[in-house]
């Protein structure tokens, strides 16, 4: 019998699990957590991998909380300084152009690109570290009681009088507690590549908007940087059929050569784009977190952090409410964390999805008005500042642990 069972080790479902077996600032719960395909590490000197991830100040703070930075930090690891934005209607260095730098905020940095490989294994470390317990099994059934949640694993079966669904778009705790999911599609494909560029990418994100689609840079400690093509989808089968040096020739177009001409130095990687969103994050005994909970578009690189923000909220109430003698799977304490972060989540749902919407697919008044947007947001210097806080993720309630 366990206070905490954590269905799936992703990023999110690790991150929660490190919180919850450290404690933070008082003792930390007994916590068992679900994963069914725990990643190989890393090999020193492995060439960078392309899925990737940027991380915002708020999601390196609950990192640094959770004690799985120190494994983080390193060689494979690159801080980005700047985000270049633009639409294709004018050029990359245009002053229509947005840059969010972080010296206008007094910080070093934006943020940082990392491998989801390197974020898992090093949450899952700091896990076992804090005396979590990994089991490789899946999910099978579960039965909610009045004291304890029982759950059927591929490896036996577990109790705990909390159940934390973080087991993904697919999560098979939302369907056995019988909680909704609505789905939707961007009609895009997301293609995901690395690339040699001939110009030095200036640890700057890079970001172009266009009506087939978004195309993000992202840069890497190497020197090289990871695409992501979030491309129409009668654009992305094309796309995934040419070859490498076909492939780079669009991307050159695509990009306008932002960083000069570009070579493929991994395969490229295809993923249907689809949001999602839980009406309700809470049952008796059970809370969803991360993409079990609410799926959004990768434009904004916002999926991970808003995750690693619903593992720090929620480790925040159970810890307190253990600490304070009360039943961390009580509804009233599950109802504090879901009211806590849907509202966060809505809010930046709906600002993603407008960017999708006007700034990349727009036609018309309304469109034309977000593109004029980016220059107006880039001379007002107030403004500008507001919506770094934003990205760096340091506006909004925040829990303890990305404080
Ligand atoms: C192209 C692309 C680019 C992105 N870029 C960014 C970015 O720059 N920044 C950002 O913040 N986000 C980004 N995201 C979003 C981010 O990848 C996701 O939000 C994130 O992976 C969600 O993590 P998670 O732990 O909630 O779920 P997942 O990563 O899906 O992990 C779920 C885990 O649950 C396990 N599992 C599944 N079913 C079961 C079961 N029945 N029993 C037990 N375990 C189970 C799985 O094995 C898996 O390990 C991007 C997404 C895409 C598609």
């Amino acid at each position: 019998m366990y206070d905490v069972l954590i269905v799936g080790g992703g990023p999110v479902g690790a991150c929660a699990a490190a919180l919850l077996a450290r404690g933070t600032g008082g003792p930390g719960l007994s916590v068992a957590l679900l994963e069914p395909k725990p990643p190989a590490p890393l090999a020193a000197g492995a060439a960078l991998e392309a899925r990737v991830v940027a991380v915002s100040r708020a999601s390196e703070r609950t990192l640094i909380s959770a004690g799985a930075w120190p494994g983080i930090l390193g060689p494979r690891l690159c801080a980005y300084e700047r985000m270049r934005i633009w639409h294709e209607s004018v050029s990359p260095t245009s002053a229509a152009a947005l840059v969010f730098d972080a010296a206008d905020v007094g910080e070093p940095n934006l943020g940082y690109i990392v491998e989801n490989r390197l974020l898992q294994t090093a949450l899952l470390e700091a896990f076992t570290r804090s005396g979590g317990h990994i089991e490789p099994a899946q999910l099978l059934r579960l039965r909610i009681g009045e004291a304890a949640v029982e759950v059927e694993t591929t490896h036996g079966t577990f109790s705990a009088r909390l159940i934390i669904g973080a087991d993904g778009a697919q999560s098979a705790v939302r369907e056995a507690a019988g909680l909704a999911a609505q789905v939707g599609t961007y009609g895009q494909t997301a293609i995901v590549a690395t690339v040699a560029t001939a110009r030095s990418h200036e640890m700057t994100a890079w970001q172009r908007f266009m009506k087939a689609g978004t195309l993000a840079f992202l840069p890497l400690a190497d020197g090289t940087s990871s695409i992501v093509w979030s491309a129409d989808e009668e654009l992305a089968p094309g796309l995934m059929a040419a070859s490498d040096a076909d492939f780079a020739l669009e991307l050159d177009r695509a990009s306008d050569l932002a960083l000069g001409a570009t070579r493929l130095v991994s395969p490229r990687q295809s993923l249907p784009l689809r949001r999602l969103r839980a009406p309700r994050y809470v049952a008796r005994r059970v809370a969803l977190i991360g993409d079990a909970a609410h799926v959004v578009h990768p434009l904004a690189g916002q999926g991970v952090n808003l995750g690693l923000l619903d593992a720090a909220a929620l480790a925040d109430l159970v810890l307190a409410a253990s600490a304070g003698g009360e039943d961390p799977g009580a509804l009233g304490v599950l109802r504090r964390y879901e009211r806590w972060r849907k509202s966060e989540v809505a809010l930046m749902s709906a600002a993603i999805d407008g960017f999708d919407r006007f700034l990349a697919h727009g036609t018309g008044p309304l469109a034309r008005l977000a593109q004029q947007g980016l220059s107006w947001v880039n001379n007002a210097p107030e403004l500008r500042r507001l919506f770094i806080r934003r990205a760096l993720g340091m506006s909004g309630e925040l829990p303890r642990a990305a404080r």
